[in-house]
């Protein structure tokens, strides 16, 4: 199997975004994409291939923050469906996709990575102008 150095992974080398939360273990970065507000991702701080790859007590905490931030993209932004994925095929450094959807988004019913079935969604704005970080500080506080 090739190894994908780490020098070569952009999630070793970069935050992968702007980042609105963090922990040892883990951080949070928005994705930015006008279409999806409160798209982010959680991305772990070490360059871990698999979720079997780690140890309980981590994977544990991992998807710990992984439903804490669902949580928060659910009250903020109140979308139809929120989207996990763990894809990786092009970056194998443990990271999970956090899509909120609607039904008139982009590419509703379909994975954000397939063809657009509209021009653009609808503009959204999070509840009451709270910010991401402060409601996931929120939820991790409050599981
Ligand atoms: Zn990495």
């Amino acid at each position: 199997m090739l190894e994908h150095g780490l020098e070569d992974c952009e999630l070793c080398q970069s935050p992968g975004g702007e980042v609105v939360w963090e922990s040892d273990l883990c951080r949070v970065v928005m994705v930015g994409d006008p279409d999806y507000p409160g798209f982010c991702r959680v991305i772990l701080n070490r360059h871990v291939r698999e979720m079997t790859d780690l140890p309980e007590q981590d994977r544990l905490r991992l998807m710990n923050v992984l439903f804490g931030v669902e949580k928060a993209i659910r009250i903020l932004y109140q979308p139809d469906k929120v989207n996990l994925a763990s894809l990786g095929n092009m970056t194998p450094h443990l990271h999970w996709h956090l899509i909120p959807r609607w039904r008139d988004d982009r590419h509703f019913p379909n994975p954000v990575w397939a063809v657009p079935q509209r021009v653009k969604s609808p503009c959204r704005k999070a509840v009451g102008g709270r910010q991401l970080s402060d409601e996931i500080i929120t939820a991790l506080r409050t599981k």
